[in-house]
């Protein structure tokens, strides 16, 4: 077997300005939500945010939310309390976990920022690009608070992305300008969509190029840091604050390639990760491969966030293009191609795909996948079943077993 290292965790100094970014965002929020002083719109990860910002809403994101709960082992708790209300364990765990937790009263807020409850929505504003489980959670909240629901219903297994998938889901957009204005109690001023979603695509251009810098032998960044540093680039897109973070947080990185600092001391193995993290388990499946000289440093999950068509020029068609090129909107085909090319660029020995039981939307192992890219490539895998945040449906013993396994794999062919 591989022998695991005892490692030390190499700290990104631009954390810090990350950690002030997001307590801002959601004591904004807060403040909003009890004073009313402004409107709060809630969003889903991959929704159009750059409408509501434009309009004036404050955005809220309850899959960050979720995500916390669950890096802060708290989900698993909440969990059977959505069951309760006939929401299927087998169902998204960021919906049940976060239903859960409201039920109780409890959020994770509290602890970080002394933030009593989630904020109350004016209007919940979903895009069923990634799931339908972003429907029924936000459906179910609307009804608990009382607001209303709007929503873009997506094309799904898209191969090439054409003219007219993004021209209706543009005509979706546009249509729900008229209701979302009422709510908001102001007109749309296209100059201001333009000023948000030229910022967005600086917030993506500047993300991309953070990820980018994991090419580089020895990688500055691991997936693990990466899925923590996203967190301005999903919840601050379209706004000054995180582009400037991502500036920050570039320029230290591009320090480290420079410097030959690698974020995993050592590093011998490069892996890509398919899937979701699993959130609970980020430090210890961090301190699992750096302690194989094994550095997780790139995935799907975080080049999620990078909207490269953008423009300014053009904000609506660019919008339904940007969520409709996502990569959990494409087929298996569209999906193969664009990891092969990631295989290429960040020069990968293996690919590690996360089974998430509760999201079959971010799985992509089921359906020969892994096998497909491992032939074509000649890059070898590893299935993890595991999950985003119920941590019942895992097992660690057996995650570390089968890691150093595939390490071992991967050492035999060096
Ligand atoms: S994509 Fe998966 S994790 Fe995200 S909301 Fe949908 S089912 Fe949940």
């Amino acid at each position: 077997m591989s022998e695991q290292k005892k490692v030390k965790r190499k700290r990104i100094e631009a954390a810090g300005a990350m950690q002030e970014l997001m307590a801002d965002y959601y004591l904004e929020l807060d403040h909003a939500s009890r004073t009313g002083e402004k409107k709060v719109a809630w969003c889903s990860s991959v929704g159009p945010a750059e409408i509501l910002r434009a309009l004036g809403f404050l955005v809220y994101f309850p899959e960050t939310h979720s995500a916390m709960l669950g890096a802060t082992r708290t989900a698993t708790d909440c969990i059977p309390h959505a069951n309760a209300l006939g929401y299927s364990p087998e169902i998204c765990s960021y919906l049940t976990a976060d239903v859960g937790a409201y039920r109780q009263g409890f959020t994770p807020l509290k602890r970080a920022y002394g933030i009593e409850s989630i904020p109350k929505p004016d209007v919940l504003v979903y895009n069923t690009n990634q799931c339908r489980d972003v429907q029924d959670w936000f459906a179910w909240y609307a009804q608990e608070f009382d607001a209303p629901l709007v929503g873009i219903h997506t094309h799904r297994g898209v191969g090439e992305v054409t003219e007219s998938h993004v021209a209706s889901i543009a005509k979706q957009m546009e249509e729900m300008i008229a209701p979302l204005e009422e709510i908001a109690g102001t007109n749309l001023d296209l100059e201001e969509l333009q000023r948000v979603v030229a910022l967005s695509r600086q917030c993506s251009d500047l993300w991309e190029q953070v990820l980018g810098t994991a090419a580089a032998v020895p990688s500055p960044l691991t997936f693990f840091d990466g899925t923590t540093l996203m967190g301005p680039a999903v919840v601050g897109r379209g706004t000054q604050e995180a582009v400037d973070f991502y500036g920050i947080l570039l320029a230290e990185l591009n320090q480290r390639v420079k410097d030959h600092t690698g974020a995993v001391d050592g590093e011998r193995f490069r892996i890509y990760w398919e899937g979701m993290p699993i959130w609970g388990r980020l430090r210890a499946h961090s301190e699992l491969f750096a302690g194989l000289e094994a550095c997780v440093l790139a995935s799907t999950y975080c080049n999620s966030w990078i909207f490269s068509a953008f423009d300014a020029a053009d904000p609506f068609m660019s919008m339904a293009r940007a969520y409709t090129e996502l990569f959990i909107v494409r087929s298996d085909k569209a999906k193969e191609k664009y990891i092969k090319e990631m295989l290429d660029r960040f020069q990968v020995d293996g690919i590690v795909y996360h089974n998430a039981r509760t999201c079959p939307n971010n799985s992509n192992s089921n359906y020969g996948m892994p096998q497909r890219l491992t032939t074509a490539t000649g890059v070898p895998h590893l299935v993890i079943d595991g999950d985003l945040n119920d941590l019942r449906c895992l097992s660690d013993e057996q995650t570390n077993t089968n890691v150093e396994a595939f390490i071992e794999q991967l050492e035999e062919r060096k």
